[in-house]
């Protein structure tokens, strides 16, 4: 906070889902570069895209990620959405079997691959290196850190230690999962008149799951702008 200009770093990672062909890739390409391609084909290749934005005068990089066609086989793995603090959760409003996988696309993004049969110990471990990885900020490594537990692997005599520890780090858990700045964006509102999910419906599913909602259109450019700005703007507020 007292450093002077230019002597703060902010780099967002911005994660885009949605089913295949609700138009992700166009709403970043729309972002970043102002382009629209109407036969795009399954990403391939690039992973994100590092886009400027400023709030309140700090220059923000936003790194955006899209899916390089995964998604098809729903193969989109943990990697993807690891450090993620921003989230694009995109549905096509004339196919309503893209709105109906939001939720599935949800539980996705707050869950973890936490391999719950290991020994008790190395899952300590495992759920330490997971909270320090998807949410790192300075003050959950330290906590982290004052439980020496992880490096006691014989697991002699800290049991209740490593208890303690694991019920902090769930709860940093859930913290590090509400703060994701969550967004739902029905594309394609050009297409209004073949529209299979109302604007309501939109609205009413994003009131329920608490996240922001805006129609968009990659095509025309409406709100593209305007929903990354809010993401980035959301958790630009978050940090302070
Ligand atoms: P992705 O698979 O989710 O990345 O979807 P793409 O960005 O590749 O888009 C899939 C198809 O939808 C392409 O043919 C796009 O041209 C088209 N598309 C994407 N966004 C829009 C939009 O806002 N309006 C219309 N009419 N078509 C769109
Ligand atoms: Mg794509």
């Amino acid at each position: 906070q007292e450093e002077g200009e230019g002597g703060e770093e902010y780099l967002f990672k911005i994660v885009v889902i949605g089913d295949s062909a609700v138009g992700k890739s166009n709403l970043l390409s729309r972002f970043a570069r102002n382009e629209f391609d109407s036969n795009s084909k399954a990403t391939i290749g690039v992973e994100f895209q590092t886009q400027v934005v400023e709030i309140d005068g700090k220059e923000i990089k936003a790194q955006i990620w899209d899916t390089a066609g995964q998604e098809r086989f729903r193969a989109v793995t943990s990697a993807y959405y690891r450090g993620a603090v921003g989230a694009l959760i995109v549905y096509d409003i004339t196919r309503r079997s893209s709105f109906d996988s939001v939720k599935r696309w949800l539980d996705e993004l707050g869950s973890f691959e936490i391999d719950f049969t290991l020994p008790f110990h190395m899952l300590m471990l495992q759920l330490i290196v997971v909270a320090t990885v998807e949410c790192l900020t300075p003050s959950v490594v330290l906590r982290a850190l004052k439980y020496p537990v992880y490096l006691d692997f014989a697991g002699s005599g800290t049991k209740g230690l490593a208890e303690r520890a694991l019920v902090e780090v769930e709860v940093w858990l859930t913290h590090c999962d509400t703060a994701i700045a969550r967004m739902l964006v029905g594309n394609k509102s050009d297409l209004d008149n073949i529209r299979e999910v109302s604007r309501d419906e939109g609205k009413s599913l994003a009131e329920e799951e608490s996240l922001f909602f805006m129609e968009t259109s990659a095509l025309d450019s409406t709100n593209v702008e305007a929903a990354f700005e809010v993401v980035i703007r959301e958790i630009y507020n978050n940090m302070s």
